[in-house]
């Protein structure tokens, strides 16, 4: 062999050695972080225990590359070169109504589970905030549950059988949705914060880190109460809580309750609760009732107006505020039964109850706050996605998509905050995600 021809030979032949060494180096170092942070024992539903050597090693079909080996390749030396850490191309963070939306569209438009896209979930089982939900809260009592794509609620749950509790019936339809797709979902794993790194994001998670290309943000409201801030809270001798903390009216047995707020949760526990004891109903506004039926039109009317709040970077308000109070047989009932008197909002809380600007005073053994959720985005913080007067200017179809940083996406947020907005926004969240990444890095 000629002598140039047979050193490169041996170059070629030392170069893939090399490559071969670090690939299967790499491999196991990734393998061991994906069950690091992941964990076998916290993989959910059906989802085949992670085996991320069998994952990593697969030829890689990636949708963003074309060059699915080279994606390979680099997804392994980046992790060695960063220490344990996981590496995948979008994750999911949530696993609510718009989590599994979104992560159904990813999955159906061919992404491979954990090494393109996984979802995570602070909670220790499936059901998003629906676990969470006062035992009271039955099929009948909720506006409405949309079917998640793909599978109807129908196929577990009898819709009709009105005393079904919310609590037991979404996440047993969540949990067979969860394994009817094989989604990958890892609970409980929390995320504490995501902040920019490389050409993506870095997450610190409960687990360890993982970084993606893309974020599809979906942690709902639930874990942030929003109760507002009144001179002389900290004085009050009585009990304080939140529509959250609601078990049941019976612990509330000659106890006389102030229930603040204008929403539909307010109206429902003020009529439980004032079945059982003395009332007293306090709203900031002057509740607006709508008589007639909340059909189509008025139903994409009022998702326009908080489509345009949010498009204009104004924070969400609440879905009554643009959906008023549906006149409900409930409602015309306690009317009837006079508990609907509302007074307006006190500016103090004293060490017996409340007081308002006029000096009136009134005594309460308790407060609930029925004031309503905010966004849970704090663990988004280190993005400075906010404009300076707190809200978000979003855009995209669905106006899901952040205008500061078109690689994250807020789904079940402002006008996708509810079970069918989750719906829409997790399919336009993932097309429009999958489309960014397509585009070269800037
Ligand atoms: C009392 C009540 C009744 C309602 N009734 C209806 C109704 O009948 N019909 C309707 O359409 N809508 C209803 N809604 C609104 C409805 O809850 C939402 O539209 C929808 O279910 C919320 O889905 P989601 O996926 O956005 O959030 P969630 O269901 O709250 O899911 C978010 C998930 O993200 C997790 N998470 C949060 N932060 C993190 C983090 N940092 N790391 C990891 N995981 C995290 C949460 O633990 C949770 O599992 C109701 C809301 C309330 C409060």
């Amino acid at each position: 062999m000629h002598r140039g021809g047979y050193i490169g030979c041996l170059a070629t032949i030392a170069y893939a050695l090399a490559n071969a060494i670090v690939a299967v180096r790499g491999t196991a170092h990734v393998a061991q972080s994906a069950e690091h942070i992941l964990g076998k024992d916290e993989v959910t539903g059906s989802i085949p225990v992670v085996s991320s050597l069998q994952v990593f090693r697969e030829p890689l079909p990636h949708p963003w590359s074309r060059g699915s080996s080279f994606v390979g390749s680099r997804l392994i030396r980046s992790d060695m070169a960063f220490g344990p850490r996981l590496r995948t191309d979008i994750v999911v963070i949530g696993a609510g109504q718009a989590g599994l939306s979104a992560a159904y569209h990813l999955s159906l438009r061919g992404l491979a589970p954990v090494r393109q896209y996984l979802v995570l979930d602070q909670e220790s089982g499936p059901g998003g905030a629906w676990q969470h939900r006062w035992p009271s809260l039955t099929l009948s009592t909720v506006n409405r549950i949309h079917d998640l794509p793909g599978m109807p609620f129908s196929d577990m749950v009898d819709p009709s059988a009105a005393s079904v509790f919310a609590a037991d019936a979404v996440p047993r339809y969540f949990a067979a949705y969860e394994q009817r797709f094989a989604l990958p979902v890892y609970r409980p794993l929390k995320v504490d914060q995501v902040e920019r790194h490389d050409t993506g994001y870095l997450l610190h998670t409960s687990r360890g880190e993982i970084s993606a290309r893309g974020i599809i943000n979906a942690t709902g409201t639930w874990t942030k109460p929003n109760i507002p801030h009144i001179a002389g809270a900290e004085q009050f001798g009585g009990r304080t809580l939140h529509t959250r903390d609601y078990r049941t009216a019976d612990e509330f047995v000659g106890q006389h309750v102030v229930i603040v707020g204008g929403g539909i949760s307010a109206i429902q526990l003020l009529d439980q609760i004032s079945h059982i004891t003395r009332t007293t109903w306090v709203t900031r506004r002057e509740p607006v009732f709508r008589e007639g039926p909340f059909d189509d039109v008025a139903g994409s009317r009022a998702v326009k107006l908080v489509d345009d709040r949010v498009r204009a970077g104004l924070p969400p308000e609440s879905v009554v505020s643009v959906t008023g109070l549906p006149v409900t047989p409930a409602i015309e009932a306690m009317r009837a039964r006079g508990v609907l008197t509302r007074l307006p909002m006190f500016s103090r809380i004293t060490s017996t109850g409340v007081m308002w600007d006029d000096g009136r005073t009134l005594d309460a053994d308790v407060i609930l706050w029925c004031t309503g959720f905010l966004s849970a985005l704090d663990h988004l913080d280190p993005l400075e996605l906010r404009e300076p007067g707190g809200g978000i200017v979003m855009t995209g179809r669905l106006a899901t998509q952040v205008q500061r940083d078109p690689r994250v996406h807020l789904v079940g947020y402002g006008p996708s905050a509810s079970t069918i907005g989750a719906n829409r926004a997790g399919r336009a969240a993932a097309d429009e995600l999958i489309s960014a990444l397509d585009q070269p890095p800037t």
